[in-house]
């Protein structure tokens, strides 16, 4: 094979139609409000555990709509609620957090 100097990355395309979407929707069951995300993103702005973790409502939000492991990002949570606060679509953001952890540990 010839060597160009450089790699063609993998694809990063998302099949949203093969996805397991199955947390995003006991998510949304329990806790409809989480629906309204726009990914406006004022939860991450303000988020206390942002800044040392890289914790961020909005893209645990959009990677469960994707089917990616949120996991790792949810246990920088420390569920103090400033993200409620903040949502301009009124989401129980706190009560989001709270349930996917429920779920998690069920
Ligand atoms: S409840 Fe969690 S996600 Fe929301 S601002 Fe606090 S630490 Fe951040
Ligand atoms: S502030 Fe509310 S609407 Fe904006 S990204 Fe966060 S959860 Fe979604």
């Amino acid at each position: 094979m010839i060597d160009f100097g450089f790699a063609i990355n993998k694809s990063g395309t998302i099949n949203l139609d093969t996805v397991d979407l199955s947390l995003y929707n006991e998510l949304c069951l329990k806790e409809p409000t989480a629906r309204l995300c726009m990914a406006c993103g004022s939860c991450s702005a303000t988020c206390t555990a942002a800044p040392f973790s890289g914790m961020s409502l909005r893209k645990v939000l959009l990677d469960l709509q994707r089917g990616k492991d949120i996991k790792p990002m949810m246990s920088a949570c420390m569920l103090c609620g400033k993200c409620t606060m903040v949502c301009p679509r009124g989401i129980n953001t706190r009560n989001v957090l709270l349930t996917l952890s429920r779920i998690y540990h069920e």
